[in-house]
């Protein structure tokens, strides 16, 4: 009978500005997204007395350094898997010296890494080929409940493929990019930018990520959790007020927010 392992699932930083997670289970340690300096990823890893050392792959979403900027530190681990789909992989390869040992997947097809398994589905993002990831592990029987995870970030808006997707996932990690009147406000964006990330292929806003939740119909979420908050134009005032109504015990599901400085998250299925 094999161990009935919970998946642990840690966010190590996640913002506008860098965003990385570590997610354990029995056979495997990896990384998702690796949106800091190798060295950065390397002490935020000790901290929570794990070692660069022992990751055994890393997965990316799309080509932004905020996603993959710690690529180029880890070239001395030249073995290191790192599973992309091919227009990721081609836009990363571009602005490094070295070559990864890239995985390539394609983008929908399920695939399988030791105990995971990995469900990708793009979403709409000003990059190549960007997308989400749903990791699940275990099977549905009462000595190894499956457990999955979602991972939703760098969306300008959630079409019907990811309402979908989310729906039955045990931990939601979904992006809380700005708010939509400090994003207005805001001066140090010239009006392009703000278009940008506003747009149909930028950031979900907070408003857009609590509709989105409030549009899932039956969701199995145990956890929901905000990310990517941008640093300038976001709020904790305004993330507590914009989703205010999940806060309620009634909704079955804890709500968590990494807040872009020192946030960090922790996620441990039972
Ligand atoms: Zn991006
Ligand atoms: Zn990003």
């Amino acid at each position: 009978m094999p161990p009935n392992m919970a998946i642990r699932f840690r966010i190590l930083g996640s913002s506008s500005s860098g965003n990385c997670a570590l997610l354990q289970t029995d056979d495997c340690r990896i990384l998702i997204d690796a949106g800091f300096s190798a060295r950065r990823i390397a002490e935020m890893l000790e901290a929570v007395g794990e070692s660069i050392d022992s990751i055994d792959a890393v997965f990316l979403t799309h080509e932004h350094g905020d996603h993959c900027c710690g690529l180029s530190g880890l070239r001395k681990r030249a073995e290191l898997p790192v599973f992309a789909n091919r227009g990721t992989a081609e836009a990363v390869q571009r602005g490094l010296k070295h070559r990864p040992a890239w995985r390539l997947f394609e983008t929908g097809a399920r695939f399988a890494f030791r105990d995971l398994e990995i469900d990708t589905f793009l979403v709409p993002h000003d990059a190549m080929e960007p997308v989400a990831f749903v990791f699940a592990h275990g099977h549905d029987d009462l000595f190894s409940p499956r457990r999955s995870i979602a991972w939703v970030t760098d969306l300008g808006y959630a079409p019907e493929l990811v309402r979908q997707r989310i729906r039955e996932v045990d931990l939601l990690v979904l992006e809380a990019n700005h708010d939509l009147r400090l994003l207005d406000q805001d001066t140090r964006r010239p009006w392009s930018v703000k278009q940008r990330i506003s747009g149909r292929h930028g950031h979900l806003s907070n408003e857009a990520a609590r509709d989105l939740l409030a549009s899932v119909e039956r969701p199995t979420w145990k956890h929901v959790c905000l990310a990517h908050l941008s640093r300038d134009c976001n709020s904790v005032e305004s993330i507590d007020r914009t989703f205010a109504s999940f806060r309620e015990p009634a909704n079955g599901f804890a709500l968590s927010v990494v807040l872009p400085e020192s946030g960090s998250f922790s996620f441990e299925s039972a």
